[in-house]
C-alpha cells in the first residue's frame, strides 16, 4: 500500500465530473488499497478518487475503525494490524465502484468536513436513510442499505464523483465568503511552507492530533 496525496479546495480536480468505470479491472486492488491507506492515515471515514487525483468513479469507506500511530521505536503488539506506522483496529473497509443512489428518505442536518478542505466545518443536509447501487471490486453488483453516519459518508463521498464538495451545498452568500477564506488560508500555508523551506527548518511543526475523523 501506499499513500496518496490528497488534493485540497481549490485544486480544479476537485470540481471535475468522475468518469464511470467500464470495467472493474484486477489494476483497481492497488488504487483501491492505496485509497485506504490514504483514508485511514488520514483519518479519514471516506474518499473519492477525485480526492487523489483520478477521475473515476470509486470512494472507500469505512466509518467505524480506530486508529492509533505507533510512536518511534515502538513496537506493534503481536496480532495486531498495521497500516502505515499505526495500528488499525475494527477495520471494515468498503470500495465502491459505479455507485448510485437507488432510494432516499428523510432528511438529516450533519456537522461535515472534508479532508480536501482542511480545518473546516459546517452543516449540511442530507438524507436520513439511502439505498446504494454499486459494483465491488470483483465486478459484482450489489445494494446497500445505509443510514445515520454511512448514509452521510456515502452522500458526501457522491458529491466529490460530481465535481462538489460539502462547500458547495452552503447558502450562496456564506459559499462565497467560506471559498475566499479557504483561498487565503491556503495561500497562507503555501507561504509558510516556502518560508519553512528557506530557512532548512527540517523540524516541521508537529502536526496537530486531529481527533474528527474527516471525508
Ligand atoms: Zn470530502
Amino acid at each position: 500500500m501506499a499513500k496518496l496525496k490528497i488534493y485540497t479546495f481549490p485544486d480544479t480536480v476537485l470540481a471535475q465530473k468522475a468518469a464511470p468505470v467500464a470495467r472493474v479491472e484486477k489494476t483497481m486492488y492497488k488504487l483501491a488499497d492505496d485509497m485506504l491507506e490514504t483514508m485511514y492515515v488520514a483519518p479519514g471515514i471516506g474518499l473519492a478518487a477525485n480526492q487523489v487525483g483520478i477521475l473515476e468513479r470509486i470512494i472507500v469507506l469505512d466509518t467505524d475503525y480506530e486508529y492509533e500511530e505507533l510512536d518511534e521505536g515502538e513496537e506493534a503488539p503481536a496480532g495486531a494490524e498495521v497500516v502505515a506506522g499505526g495500528i488499525i483496529t475494527n477495520r471494515k473497509p468498503r470500495i465502491v465502484i459505479n455507485p448510485e443512489i437507488i432510494y432516499r428518505e428523510g432528511s438529516i442536518l450533519f456537522n461535515e468536513g472534508c479532508l480536501s478542505v482542511p480545518e473546516f466545518n459546517a452543516e449540511v443536509k442530507r438524507s436520513e436513510k439511502i439505498k446504494l447501487r454499486y459494483q465491488d471490486i470483483d465486478g459484482v453488483t450489489r445494494e446497500l442499505s445505509a443510514d445515520g453516519l454511512l448514509a452521510v459518508a456515502i452522500q458526501h463521498e457522491l458529491d466529490h464523483l460530481e465535481g462538489r464538495l460539502f462547500i458547495d451545498r452552503l447558502s450562496p452568500l456564506k459559499k462565497e465568503t467560506v471559498k475566499k477564506r479557504l483561498r487565503l488560508e491556503r495561500q497562507q500555508r503555501e507561504e509558510d511552507e516556502d518560508l519553512e523551506s528557506l530557512l532548512h527548518s527540517s523540524a516541521s511543526a508537529a502536526r496537530p492530533k486531529k481527533k474528527s475523523k474527516e471525508m
